[in-house]
């Protein structure tokens, strides 16, 4: 196993809750299994993922391991390090196979999917998917404009970020989205920022102007039962929730209509495929998303909401996020949707190629 530290600029630089990011540091995994290579990627990100610092230390404890089992266990309680190892395996098994990456998740063919019921017929060819437009936050003439763009480019679903102005003005915002594309599923994401008074707020006065499709973690992330209230104002989907207090716990507190799963957070798109299976068995639709990953992760996070098709709208467009990358992006955007890589492995051109 090879382990090599990787840095990505951001085209922009990210606020995030734990401050200001320019650009995004990992580690390159690579193996060699039955004759092909795999790559996985760890892109850590705390509040979210553990640290660079104590990602290092589970890929230098997984690279010691004696078996490929025993390198995931060494990668327990962190999650973008097991997602690193255990996408190196997928996609050295998937290439050994000579299938796309997501036939191979949808298949059951590692240890945590195999476990699972499978749903989805692995045979199943799987050519594009659906993803939301990322507006962000912006006054209500750029915020309609911005989906007017979004709408005319192919997008079907646009998200933007509420909870950091008003409640007046979040309200004329979404109310300005609505009057622009009538149609599009608009979806509105606080990350965690409102109380549960402002919530019911929120929540009454988009219902009055726009349809909303889901609100995205509304409140603090350990709110479960403050958000299963809030599920009669509009549908709810939850985030932030899934990473702090695990998916179990979500769907015991029946606390979300949607869920909002990130392979670098849940420790693997392996374990990304199983937790999208057990929460359409509890009847919650699964939405996959990245952390703003190079392309290695990206593009498995594309497989892994394959395995799990047909699903709705995901946020997987968020290559243009970097100014650099690892290698050329396989999974372009065309008319709002995703074009899922039908090559062997996760299809990124590497070091299999040469
Ligand atoms: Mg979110």
């Amino acid at each position: 196993m090879r382990v090599e530290p990787v840095a990505l600029p951001l085209a922009e630089p990210l606020d995030t809750a734990r401050g200001t990011m320019t650009e995004r540091r990992g580690f390159l995994v690579t193996v060699e299994r039955d004759g092909a290579t795999g790559v996985g990627e760890a892109t850590p990100l705390p509040g979210w993922t553990e640290s660079h610092d104590d990602c290092r230390a589970a890929l230098e404890r997984a690279g010691d391991a004696g078996s490929d089992a025993d390198a995931l266990a060494a990668c327990e309680g962190a999650p973008a390090a097991r997602h690193a190892v255990s996408l190196a395996f997928a996609d050295a098994a998937a290439r050994a196979c000579g299938v796309p990456l997501y036939r191979y998740l949808a298949g059951g063919g590692s240890g945590d999917v195999a476990e699972e019921t499978t749903t989805s017929a692995p045979d199943e060819r799987v050519e594009r998917l659906p993803v939301n437009a990322t507006v962000g936050d912006a006054d209500p003439a750029t915020t309609a404009d911005r989906v007017r763009e979004a709408v005319s480019a192919g997008f079907e679903a646009v998200k933007l970020k509420v909870g950091a102005r008003s409640l007046d003005a979040d309200a004329a915002r979404v109310a300005a989205a609505r009057e622009a594309a009538p149609d599009v599923a608009l979806r509105v994401d606080a990350n965690g920022a409102w109380t549960p008074d402002d919530a019911r707020r929120a929540l009454d006065a988009f219902d009055a102007s726009a349809d909303v499709a889901y609100a995205e973690q509304p409140l603090a992330a350990p709110s479960l039962d403050a958000h299963a209230a809030l599920r009669g104002r509009a549908p709810i989907a939850l985030d932030e929730s899934v990473a702090a207090v695990g998916l179990d716990a979500v769907l015991s507190a029946d606390a979300a209509d949607v869920v909002v799963l990130k392979p670098m957070a849940l420790g693997g798109v392996d374990r990304t495929v199983a937790a999208g299976r057990r929460a359409r068995r509890a009847g919650v639709e699964p939405v996959v998303t990245t952390t703003f990953d190079g392309v290695y992760a990206r593009t498995a996070a594309v497989h892994a909401a394959a395995a799990l098709a047909p699903l709705p709208a995901c946020g997987l467009a968020t290559g243009d996020a970097l100014a650099r990358d690892h290698a050329p992006d396989p999974a372009p955007v065309r008319d709002g949707r995703i074009v899922v890589p039908q090559g062997k492995g996760n299809g990124v051109a590497g070091p299999h190629d040469e």
